[in-house]
Order: structure tokens, then C-alpha cells, then sequence
């Protein structure tokens, strides 16, 4: 018979990767509360004109990559390929809003994107992100880069930098807009057939292509910061001198654009040195609220790609405590059911096998499980009311009393 086999860009974390997710879950949001974010779970699917009003409907995102389907009603339904879109419609839905109040939301889930898989790119992701909801001044957009940098080091991740770069508020961003088409008008016959359409319709994006080349032609048009106004001069240059006062490390990119329609003004990248692919990725989108039917409310927040972090944090996860107990004969194993019970009761892992079987094959068992100790009991330490407690790492053992096993177990783990 034909075996299944996973679909094509979808991956499993098994264990021994879970237990490095759950680690770096848990810093994350951890690190996010820290800052004033409280967790929200939109649903995985939304309105499809959703993404489409938000992300733009010539992004690749939309034109390529999105999984959309109607259901049994006919409504035009999409797996999320990002988290923003469904954190901002969710923030208008649910309450009326209070003029000058600061919302901060995190999020953690998987996302979708009909993407070419490849190392680090997948069409089931997983991100974790950040929205920062009513904040316009641009240390909001510093603290934002800052929580980022607070979870790297909190992961240990050495090496890394943010790229960093503004795009303009919409009038500025759409003035750029023209200088960019005019000056790469010029380099039509150089860009890729992508890159032709883009011209036309988003030429910002040709920052953002994955053709080097089509980069490398997009590299002679004038930098944004030459056109922007005093304005957004200004903020950029505030959001510069508050990365600097945090010393965090950052690298000014005049060719960082998003490949998301909604940012303006800040936007920035997570980079670990040598890798082609940003680690995480935000900045600001001031007009997305008003224009998915809120109330005028600047924001900026970011999202991080686990996958890409996970294969860059070293992890030195601590073993939890945990014993095998090898009981052997009827009465052992009637026992074995208090010992076990006890053992979990006081936080301590606990395995046993309940088929009939030998000490050595127990031992084998107790040597798969990657337990620290095994207790042993059979019918001749019942009678003695005695276990033998073998140190799995060293191969020493101990007769303990039934009376004081437990104790003498929490006094070795520690
Ligand atoms: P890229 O340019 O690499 O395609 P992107 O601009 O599409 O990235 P964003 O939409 O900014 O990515 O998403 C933020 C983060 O999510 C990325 O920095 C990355 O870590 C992660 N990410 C995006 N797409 C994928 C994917 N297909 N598989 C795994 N992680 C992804
Ligand atoms: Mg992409």
C-alpha cells in the first residue's frame, strides 16, 4: 500500500525540535509581556478581501502565494498568510476606540503561504508577532526594534543586526513611488518579467525582488530619505536616535522596502550575520486601521519567522528530572502504581512498562526512555520493603527504604 507522506512545503516538529519550540515560545511571550503585550488568538481563516485590501493585491503574497478557497456558502475565504491583517480587524471589531490609549498585542500561530519551499521557507509557518495599536511618536517604532532585540539576547543569538529604514508617510511614500519608476524606467530591458509588471504598479517592490539583478538596478535609484518631507525626516531621525540610546545594533538600508502594502514611514528586518533571510521583519503601517473601516489609529509592530529562529538559537535545554521504574512480578507492579503517582505528584517524570519482562530488558527500556534513574522493584525488595535506585549517567545504585525512596530521590535531583 501507497504510504502518505506529508504535503509538499509542510514539515512535522517532532520531538527533540518541540522541546527547543516550547523553549523559545515560552522567551517570546515572555519577553512580550514584559513589555505591555497581552496575547490575542484570531482565527486562522479570514475574509479573503481581507488580505487583499490590506497586503495589496498585486504583492506576491496575494497574486501568488495566498491559499484561497469558498466554502459550501460561497464565501471567499483565506488561510492567513500573515497575522496583522486579522489582529488590526479584530481590534476594530471588538471595542469602540478610546482616543489616546496604547493597545499592545502579541501573537503566536501558523501562517500560510504558497511559497517555493526551501531551507527556511515553508508554506505552513510558524510566526510570532507584535502590534502596537494608537502610538505615533517614533520611539514607539524604537521600542518595537527593542523588544526584538530584548528576545534575541534573551535566546542568546549573537551576531545579528536590524537593517532599518523609513519609507515615508503616504505622501511621501507615493511621490518616491514616481522618482523610483522614472529612475528604473531607464533599466526596464535589465529587470526580470516580474519586475517589468512591478514597474508599473508597485516599483517600491523591486527593492524587495529576489533577483539580485533586478536589486542591483534598483540600487541607482535616489534614496527615499533625499525626497522625504521635514516631517518624516524628523521621525526617522528620532527612531535613529532612540535605537542609538538602547545600543542596538542597526544598519540604515535606503533599499529595505516590505513586500506588504501597508507600511510607512519606519520598517526594519532582523538579519543574522551571513544569512540571506531576514530572521523577523516590521515597521509601521499609520493608515491600515482607517482603512480596513477603524478609527485613525497609527501602529507598528513586527513579526518573526520561528522556523529561521529556531535554526539559529543554540539551545542548552535542562533535562527534567525523570525515573523508569522497572517493576517486576505482580506485586511489584501493584506497587509500582503509588510509586509513579507519587513521583509525578512531587513534579518528577515518571515511566514504567507494564509487560512482563526482565531486569535487563527493563534496563534497556529505562536506557531508550533517556531517564536518570531507575527504581528497581522486584519480589525480593518487597520483602525487605527496599528499592534499588541505579544512577543511569554513572551505573551506581543504592538500596533505598520504601519509607524514604522518595526523599532520597528529591535530595539526588538536586
Ligand atoms: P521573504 O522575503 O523571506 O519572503 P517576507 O518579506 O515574505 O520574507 P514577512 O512577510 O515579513 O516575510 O514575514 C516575517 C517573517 O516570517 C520573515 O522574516 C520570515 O522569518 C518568516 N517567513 C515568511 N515567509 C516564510 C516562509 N514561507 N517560511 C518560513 N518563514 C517565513
Ligand atoms: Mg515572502
Amino acid at each position: 500500500m501507497d504510504r502518505y507522506k506529508k504535503v509538499r512545503g509542510m514539515h512535522d516538529i517532532m520531538p527533540g525540535e518541540t522541546e527547543k519550540w516550547q523553549f523559545a515560545e515560552t522567551v517570546l511571550a515572555d519577553s512580550a509581556k514584559l513589555h505591555g503585550y497581552r496575547e490575542i488568538r484570531p482565527p486562522v481563516i479570514e475574509e479573503r478581501m481581507l488580505f487583499e485590501r490590506s497586503i495589496g493585491a498585486s504583492s506576491d503574497i496575494i497574486s501568488k502565494e495566498i491559499y484561497s478557497f469558498q466554502d459550501r456558502k460561497g464565501r471567499h475565504l483565506a488561510l492567513r498568510p500573515e497575522g496583522t491583517a486579522s489582529v488590526v480587524r479584530a481590534f476594530i471589531e471588538s471595542a469602540p476606540p478610546i482616543p489616546g490609549k496604547i493597545t499592545r498585542l502579541y501573537y503566536y500561530g501558523p501562517m500560510f503561504r504558497y511559497d517555493r519551499p526551501q531551507k527556511g521557507r515553508y508554506r505552513q509557518f510558524y510566526q510570532f508577532g507584535v502590534e502596537l495599536l494608537g502610538g505615533k511618536h517614533p520611539f514607539f517604532d524604537g521600542e518595537a526594534v527593542a523588544l526584538l532585540d530584548f528576545m534575541a539576547r534573551k535566546l542568546n543569538i549573537t551576531g545579528y543586526y536590524f537593517a532599518i529604514n523609513t519609507l515615508g508617510c503616504p505622501k511621501c511614500k507615493s511621490a518616491y513611488t514616481e522618482i523610483v519608476r522614472s529612475a528604473l524606467s531607464a533599466k526596464e530591458d535589465s529587470l526580470c518579467e516580474d519586475c517589468r509588471t512591478r514597474l508599473k504598479i508597485s516599483p517600491l517592490r523591486i527593492f524587495d525582488c529576489k533577483n539580485a539583478e533586478c536589486r542591483e538596478s534598483a540600487a541607482c535609484a535616489p534614496a527615499v530619505t533625499e525626497t522625504l518631507c521635514k516631517e518624516c525626516l524628523d521621525h526617522f531621525g528620532e527612531f535613529e536616535e532612540y535605537v542609538k540610546k538602547a545600543g542596538i545594533p542597526c544598519k540604515k538600508q535606503s533599499g529595505l522596502v516590505r513586500g506588504l502594502d501597508y507600511y510607512t514611514r519606519t520598517v526594519f528586518e532582523l538579519y543574522v550575520n551571513g544569512d540571506e533571510n531576514a530572521v523577523a521583519a516590521g515597521g509601521r503601517y499609520d493608515s491600515l486601521v482607517r482603512e480596513l473601516g477603524g478609527a485613525d489609529t497609527p501602529a507598528v509592530g513586527f513579526a518573526l519567522g520561528m522556523e529561521r529562529l529556531i535554526s539559529i538559537v543554540n539551545f542548552k535545554l535542562e533535562k527534567t528530572p525523570s525515573v523508569y521504574l522497572a517493576a517486576m512480578g505482580k506485586a511489584a507492579a501493584l506497587k509500582g502504581i503509588s510509586i509513579v503517582k507519587e513521583l509525578r505528584n512531587e513534579g518528577i517524570a515518571a515511566e514504567t512498562d507494564y509487560e512482563d519482562r526482565g531486569l535487563k530488558a527493563h534496563l534497556k527500556n529505562a536506557d531508550r526512555s533517556g531517564a536518570q534513574w531507575c527504581l528497581i522493584v522486584g519480589d525480593r525488595e518487597l520483602e525487605k520493603n527496599e528499592f534499588i535506585l541505579k544512577n543511569m549517567v554513572t551505573g551506581e545504585q543504592e538500596n533505598i527504604s520504601e519509607d524514604t525512596y522518595l526523599k532520597r530521590i528529591k535530595e539526588l535531583i538536586k
